[in-house]
């Protein structure tokens, strides 16, 4: 049999606060190797998982796999999001205390499969009457439907979210999931007029046109041919990903049954159906009539302003008749029945970074600013979970250095110096304001910032490698530059407003004249400060994914890939303040339970204290004042070689 040491040279160590030579990024990446190479995906950080994806189908996701993470302690079987999806099931049943899992990770890391599994553990293993299954469906079955209309095939991910997502279940006193919400933000709209080379448009519109019945298509005026589409004719199809559609459509049609929004989606597609119009050159002729002042140029402009608005509304629409469904039911029945538990799974496209130098528009300083978030939160929950798990156990330690990337967040968001409201007060100013005048009073107000940057310099003189329509980050994951240009518009959605005053007047269409009342105000900051308001009321648990290589493919670990997703995820500080106390920590129970055999002499008759019991444990088993320190429930233990002695002893 293969020895315990052996096996770990092998196969690495599955929780990195057990690495020997902690502060090393080296030792961190060969670990994260080591267990890849293994197919071994999973590792943790203390309670954080960090998830490598594997590109692969694994054969772990089975109702065995199920089966053996249903609540089982964290430590006692190896890593796994089961692991973490059943801890936090627990804590929440246990405890009462509202939990979230947070998942993040950059474009392509398996942060949508992530919570999918999440979601199929919670539909397998939680508790069900025949109601509930139905609650259970249609969470599941929501999915593909968003993702029709919320996913795109990218360079980085053929199937990548362009949009946030934000689910909340909720489960009764029983532990059985009775309700569902879905919060969804940051919806790439441009995506919908304009294709990056060797991208898609979003997967409705080719699943629609390869796959929507005649009839249907007849009755929409639309074509099966995309290539008749201006915003569809610049993506070759291959007839692999066709099919892929036609099959998809088919599939989404029954789906959609299923989860009783047909009606929706005839309506939904009528709106498709304007947007296919508005496809169209007579629009632009239309738009010019109409708005007399406006060329070929600004008519097509607004065209696709229009476009955009109109499908970040449906989509909008679509999440909530989504949510109106899975609520109903569960709301008549279980209304007034007590309090229920939430879980929640955040699923953030991680920053846009990329280590060319490439613009970034408006949107991507909305997400990166979204981003900047959340590693706030995140370093404030792991740091302060950590400090207060030793304060209520009454163990003193010594606080860990680390980047608090807040100075960049209030770089940001600062009310009256903070880049958001120099910008708000450039729109609103009267007369020449402009992107450029924008750039002008950053540059007066934020200017000398640490972690901002232009092409002025100090001393007045230039910097040569940045234009003058530029402003640069420094983001806590890197540097991003910005192109100024479109901020002020975009940030205003003037031109929309006109337009949606003309739509209006000509909308016969009920669901489109709802999407376009409702105003359309800068949504995205508010939206953002609730979203980290609930997240700051939940108990937290978090899943890293890593993105194991740029071209898809299984089995490639591109070290240098990974080693700046290790940085910039921010792992080796995670680590180090994981370690900076104590490596491992269990509770007295658990510690009895599987340590107790090697103290035969008062085990099995032993029946004192808990706390005692450990005592005399630690003491047989020769470990020193230093090594470790007893709390009110839980044993801490400096050194991972102590608990691996303590292992090894087993095994013999
Ligand atoms: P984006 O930010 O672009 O939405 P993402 O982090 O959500 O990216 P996913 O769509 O979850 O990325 O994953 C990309 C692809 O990687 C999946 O379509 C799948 O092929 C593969 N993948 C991810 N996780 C796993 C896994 N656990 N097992 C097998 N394959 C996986
Ligand atoms: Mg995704």
């Amino acid at each position: 049999m293969e020895s315990a040491l052996t096996a770990r040279d092998r196969v690495g160590v599955q929780d990195f606060v057990l690495l020997e030579n902690y502060t090393s990024e080296a030792a961190f990446i060969e670990n994260l190797r080591k267990r890849f190479k293994e197919n071994l995906i999973y590792t943790y950080i203390g309670s954080v998982l960090v998830s490598v994806n594997p590109y692969r189908e694994l054969e772990i996701y089975t109702k065995n796999h199920m089966e053996r993470y249903r609540g089982v302690n964290f430590y006692e079987v190896s890593p796994h999001i089961y692991a973490v999806a059943d801890n936090s099931y627990r804590s929440m049943r246990t405890e009462r205390k509202d939990q979230c899992i947070l998942i993040s990770g950059e474009s392509g890391a398996g942060k949508t499969e992530a919570s999918k599994k999440i979601l199929q553990y919670y539909a397998v293993t939680c508790p069900a009457s025949e109601q509930v299954q139905t609650v259970k469906d249609r969470l599941l079955q929501s999915n593909p439907v968003l993702e029709a209309f919320g996913n795109a095939k990218t360079l980085r991910n053929d199937n990548s979210s362009r949009f946030g997502k934000y689910m909340d279940i909720q489960f009764d006193f029983k532990g059985a999931p009775v309700g569902g919400h879905i919060i969804n933000y940051l919806l790439e709209k441009s995506r919908v007029v304009h294709q990056n080379h060797g991208e898609r448009n979003f997967h409705i519109f080719y699943q629609l046109i390869e796959g929507g019945e005649e009839d249907l298509l007849r009755r929409l005026g639309l074509e099966r041919n995309p290539q008749q589409y201006q915003y569809l004719v610049k993506v070759s199809i291959s007839t692999c990903e066709a099919k892929k559609d036609c099959r998809k459509s088919k599939f989404m049609q029954v789906l959609m049954n299923l989860i009783y929004i047909v009606a929706g989606l005839t309506d939904c597609v009528s709106v498709l159906s304007i947007l296919s119009l508005s496809l169209s050159p007579s629009c632009v002729c239309f738009l010019q009539q109409l708005m007399s002042p406006l060329n070929l140029e600004q008519a097509s402009s607004a065209r696709d302003a229009l476009s955009k608005a109109v499908y970040g509304r449906t989509f909008t629409w679509l999440v909530n008749k989504i949510n109106l469904l899975e609520n109903k039911d569960y709301l008549r029945k279980y209304t007034g029945n007590g309090r229920y538990n939430q879980l929640i799974c955040t699923n953030t496209t991680h920053l846009k970074f990329t280590a060319f130098i490439v613009f970034c528009s408006f949107e991507q300083f909305c997400i990166n600013y979204c981003n900047e978030k959340l590693q706030q939160l995140f370093i404030e929950l792991t740091l302060k979970s950590e400090q207060e798990e030793y304060e209520s156990e009454g163990i003193t330690w010594e606080p860990v250095q680390y980047f608090n990337n807040k100075i960049i967040c209030d770089l940001v968001e600062e009310k009256f110096k903070g880049i958001i409201s120099i910008l708000d007060e450039e729109c609103l100013r009267p007369g020449d304001a402009s992107d450029f005048t924008f750039l002008e009073k950053l540059e007066d107000t934020v200017g000398g910032h640490p972690h901002f940057v232009t092409h002025k310099l100090a001393d007045g003189k230039t910097r040569k490698v940045m234009g003058r329509d530029e402003f640069r980050l420094l983001h806590y994951a890197g540097e991003v530059n910005y192109n100024v240009n479109g901020f002020l518009d975009k940030n205003n959605d003037l031109l929309f407003r006109n337009l949606k005053e003309v739509s209006l007047f000509s909308a016969q269409n009920y669901i489109i004249s709802i999407l376009l009342c409702d105003v359309a105000a800068t949504q995205f900051k508010a939206s953002l400060a609730k979203l980290m308001e609930i997240l700051m009321s939940k108990e937290p648990s978090y899943i890293r994914c890593i993105k194991p290589n740029d071209s898809k493919q299984s089995g490639r670990f591109d070290e240098v890939l990974i080693r700046h997703q290790v940085k910039y995820l921010g792992l080796m500080e995670n680590l180090r303040v994981r370690r900076a106390g104590f490596a491992y920590r269990r509770r007295y129970e658990v510690f009895l339970q599987r340590y107790k055999s090697l103290c035969p002499d008062t085990w099995p008759n032993w029946q004192g204290k808990l706390a005692d019991g450990v005592a005399i444990l630690v003491k047989h088993l020769g470990y020193k004042p230093e090594e470790y320190k007893l709390g009110r429930s839980k044993i801490f233990i400096r050194f991972p070689k102590t608990l691996f002695a303590t292992e090894d002893a087993l095994e013999t």
